[in-house]
């Protein structure tokens, strides 16, 4: 199927659109009641994870750990890899990954779904050292973040639209 046709055709059914079933439904009745995060640990880890957007995964070890070290009594921060499913389940915001050419030419999705190498510039899928030596197949990965979900998630917070 050419690429315009798989656009004038496009679903959130269609398997290339990697939504689960769990995720199209929630797309479908979205939580509509604003969700209160009353623990501190929890919300000093989603403000580091905010804060520190563009950083490093260091940083948010580094700030938890100052917490820790000078408040023992406080409610603990999560991971970051627990904050990153705390936020996920309050947005419903998860990325999808696609597998992307190394020279950023193209997505592997849609007809290029199997393809093993770039048809701009004929680079392999998977990155190649890591194939000769370890017969790995690791791919380089593009995530997008739905923006209907975030929309959506705009919506559960009663001060969102006062910022429209
Ligand atoms: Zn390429």
């Amino acid at each position: 199927m050419s690429y315009m046709n798989r656009l004038k055709t496009a679903s959130f059914d269609d398997p290339t659109a990697k939504l689960s079933q769990e995720r199209h439904d929630r797309l479908q009745n979205p939580p509509a009641e604003p969700e209160a995060i009353d623990n501190p640990g929890v919300k000093m880890g989603i403000m580091t994870y905010l804060g520190a957007e563009h950083s490093s995964q260091e940083t948010y070890k580094a700030v938890r750990k100052g917490v820790e070290t000078c408040y023992p009594d406080a409610s603990p921060m999560p991971t970051f890899k627990h904050t990153e499913s705390i936020i996920e389940e309050y947005t419903g915001v998860s990325p999808i990954k696609y597998n992307m050419c190394w020279g950023s030419c193209v997505t592997f999705t849609g007809d290029l779904e199997h393809a093993d190498a770039c048809p701009e510039c004929h680079k392999s899928r998977y990155d190649p050292f890591l194939f000769e030596t370890t017969g790995e197949k690791r791919a380089r990965m593009f995530k997008i973040n739905p923006p209907e979900y975030m929309i959506q998630a705009l919506f559960r917070n009663k001060e969102s639209p006062k910022n429209l």
